[in-house]
């Protein structure tokens, strides 16, 4: 029988998720659904000089909006924990000794200026980048090189050391990644190192490995940037004896620029205009929008996301996360960089407004709303969303671009203004009330058949007239339905409106322009 499917996502708490973490957060949901398997969060945060306060609690708050609910984690427990590696300490301690002990590591006390002295002399020799090896611990002050008596004279006079893992010259260490096929390294381009540091604190790679053993991870699922990890983990495996229970290694592919070229980074986000992070994060003055802040429903960043660096392998583009988790595979994570494209998130996110019941968008946009404008009645939310939906990419849309639902001192866009105003202009927009006034029932194909049977009587062409009457009504040209617009307006306001506008035209002095 196949073993049960664990995987675990490992954030370390020392800021905000990037999306590209939230990616791999997501395959990894993903995977774990797919297989009928257990995910798990794993709070790494051994590294206690970059810990960031908040960091961890805003990690499980960006899971729990996007849905990616874990089986097992620092607020839920489980039969593995703890969760978090601050508090396994002590079990590393034991797994670095057990490596002490058969000869896979050892004791080092060089001091840093010892190092330093080390790598200049390396430097100066020609080597370009010095490295501690089998060739430089020779030289150097551990317990390879000290008599057994002195190491044990100095660890008890508390002299601080680190443990570095030993090795082995002219090896070649092999692994199958699921997305990248074969990868081999050399032993002889990595160093020897340091598993546990001088504060008694195990690094990354000890802790990472000594816990996806104890926790039975059977897919190490992450970004690409570990790769150059990887044979270090692979030789922490051999070295523990672990070797035939090993995961497989899945490197996730980088998310690029929007140009293509490099990472992506905090700054693309600024520059560009877009989020990075999936909810806002505050640093000092400066203060970050996420993905949520900005209107994305969690279901059309997971689906973009899910896009970046895989594909389904046929045509379908709009999931559900269910969809996402049937459909799934690993097979299907390309080995290239994915681009990351704005527009394309904006498209899903608009899908995915689209296709949602009218009251949960009620509910979620009436925040946005009421940021903006001031109380709002769901009725009429409700009303208004019915008709604008189609148009939304973002749940904050609607309050930006259709303020004239709930404001009358929406803007004017004079600049359309201009370029559409005509001497008959006045006159016109002055039948036009008195049409509006005359129908009975406002209902939008009534009023459109009386103004356009007027326009053919008078001789008025459409493109002349219909964009003063929606710059009237809504102060701009983009928009839904004008006459479905009206009818949700109503009568008296569509009168106040057309009103109003003239006395703006007069006070602008548009008319006077021709
Ligand atoms: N703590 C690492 C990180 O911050 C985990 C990498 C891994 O998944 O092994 O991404």
């Amino acid at each position: 029988m196949e073993k049960k499917v664990r995987v675990r996502f490992a954030p370390s708490p020392t800021g905000p998720l990037h999306i590209g973490g939230v990616r791999t957060a997501l395959y990894n949901y993903l995977f774990a659904r797919h297989h009928g398997g257990v995910f798990i969060l794993r709070i790494e945060d051994t590294d206690q000089k970059r810990l960031v306060p908040g960091a961890e609690e805003y990690i499980i708050e960006s899971l729990y909006w996007l849905g990616l609910q874990y089986d097992e984690g620092p607020d839920m427990g489980g039969d593995y924990g703890p969760y978090r590696q601050s508090e396994r300490r002590q079990l590393y301690l034991e797994y670095a000794q057990q490596l002490i002990d058969r000869g896979h590591a050892y004791y080092a006390f060089d001091t840093p200026e010892e190092l330093e002295q080390m790598r200049t002399a390396l430097k100066e020799r020609g080597v370009q980048s010095p490295k501690y090896d089998a060739s430089v611990r020779k030289q150097m002050r551990n317990s390879l090189t000290l008599p057994s008596s002195e190491v044990e004279a100095m660890i008890e006079a508390g002299v601080p050391y680190v443990v570095r893992l030993k090795v082995m010259p002219g090896e070649e260490i092999a692994f199958d990644d699921v997305v990248r096929g074969r990868v081999v390294f050399q032993s002889d381009s990595l160093d020897d190192k340091v598993l546990v540091k001088a504060d008694g604190m195990p690094t990354y790679h000890l802790a990472n490995v000594v816990d996806d053993h104890l926790m039975g991870i059977t897919h190490v699922i992450r970004g690409e940037e570990w790769l150059s990890s990887t044979p270090h983990h692979v030789l922490l495996y051999r070295s523990f004896g672990w070797a035939d229970a090993m995961p497989l290694f899945v490197h996730l592919p980088l998310i690029l620029k929007p140009s293509g070229k490099g990472k992506l980074s905090k700054r693309d986000g600024v520059v560009g205009g877009f989020p990075v992070f999936p909810i806002a994060w505050r640093e000092g003055e400066s203060y970050y929008e996420g993905y949520r802040e900005v209107g994305f429903l969690p279901e059309g960043l997971n689906n973009f996301l899910a896009f970046l660096g895989w594909n389904p392998g046929d045509e379908r583009e709009i999931f559900t996360i269910e969809e996402l988790a049937e459909a799934f595979s690993l097979e299907r994570v390309q080995v290239s960089g994915a681009r990351f494209d704005y527009h394309k998130a904006l498209w899903f996110n608009q899908q995915h407004i689209a296709r949602s019941p009218i009251e949960r968008l009620v509910k979620l946009v009436k925040p946005f709303v009421e940021d903006r404008h001031g109380p709002v009645e769901e009725e009429w939310l409700a009303r208004v969303v019915d008709l604008m939906r189609e148009r939304m990419q973002t749940l904050r849309d609607l309050a930006v671009q259709a303020s004239y639902f709930f404001v009358e001192d929406y803007p004017i866009d004079e600049i359309e203004l201009r370029k559409r105003w005509s001497a008959e202009a006045r006159d016109w927009i002055e039948q036009v009330i008195r049409i509006v006034e005359r129908v009975e029932s406002f209902e939008a194909e009534k009023l459109a058949a009386e103004v356009k049977s007027w326009m053919r009587e008078a001789g008025i062409k459409a493109g002349r007239i219909l964009p003063l009457l929606r710059l009237a009504w809504t102060g701009t040209l983009k928009g839904p339905d004008l006459w479905a617009t009206a009818e949700l307006l109503g009568k008296e306001r569509c009168l106040k409106r057309l009103h109003r506008f003239l006395r703006f035209t007069v006070e602008r002095q548009t008319a006077s322009k021709d």
